[in-house]
């Protein structure tokens, strides 16, 4: 109901001319304030630029993140992804997240619900974060370097990474995580904007604007090569240790 509202007060403002509306303050919503008053672990972060953009510090994050969505779902910086895709996969998880999970791009099911990492490499991810980290999906934030299908399911070219970069950074400054993993070398390679190969970006820490990261293998990597599941199992567990959980005894 809340991103209903946002999104619809969205669309007053586009209807009054105003496509490009930088930082602005909604209108009151009691339902935001109360909710946050009681679920959100901080503030959203200070205000950050973004080519030109900000992130208003005044909305929770979930509410932040409802607005960012609301602008990727008209983005058509990259023409041929506009046209080809179903709608937008913005990212999905808690909004206030400890840890992020970055990936490539959406994939045929990913385009057709709107949520990233729901097809079998999504299941995969879940039994990673489920039973290998004793976490929940909904404990941690999970989005893509894309956020439109590239068709045939491609690698994002160079430029179209490039586009969408503003609305990754944006979405990590809202939720302010204090880990990330990259899935795969698209991921890792764009987000930290290096030239490794992930076989050389993995099994370590790196940084992301001091922000711990840990690359492993893409899920859709370990269901063709499974024997690369033991790689990715150890850089989990790098990852575990980073976030003080206790691996449980059985594996
Ligand atoms: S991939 Fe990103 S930048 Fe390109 S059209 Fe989609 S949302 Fe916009």
């Amino acid at each position: 109901m809340i991103r209903r509202g946002l999104i619809d007060y969205l669309e007053t403002l586009r209807m009054a001319g105003l496509e490009d509306w930088g930082p602005f303050t909604p209108p009151p919503d009691p339902e935001i304030d109360d909710k946050h008053d009681k679920h959100s672990r901080a503030p959203a972060p200070s205000s950050s630029e973004h080519m030109g953009k900000k992130t208003d510090s005044s909305l929770s994050p979930q509410a932040a993140l409802d607005l960012l969505a609301a602008e990727v779902a008209r983005c058509r910086r990259c023409a041929e992804l506009a046209v080809s895709r179903t709608q937008t996969v913005f990212g999905t998880g808690n909004p206030t997240a400890r840890l992020v999970f970055v990936g490539e791009a959406p994939g045929a099911e990913e385009d057709k619900q709107g949520i990233p990492f729901v097809g079998r490499a999504g299941q995969l991810l879940n039994d990673i974060i489920v039973k290998g980290m004793r976490l929940r999906r909904e404990d941690v934030y999970i989005c893509n370097i894309l956020r439109c299908r590239p068709p045939e399911n491609r690698n994002p070219m160079p430029d179209e990474a490039a586009r969408c970069r503003e609305f990754l950074d944006r979405t990590l400054d809202i939720v302010a995580p204090k880990f990330l993993c990259c899935l795969g070398s698209v991921a890792a390679r764009n987000l930290l904007q290096t030239e490794s190969t992930i076989g050389k970006l993995r099994g370590k820490v790196l940084d992301y604007r001091g922000i711990p990261v840990v690359c492993t293998y893409h899920p859709a990597y370990l269901l063709r090569n499974p024997s690369a599941k033991k790689d990715t199992w150890a850089d989990i567990q790098i990852l575990m240790k980073l976030m003080g959980i206790t691996p449980d005894a059985d594996h």
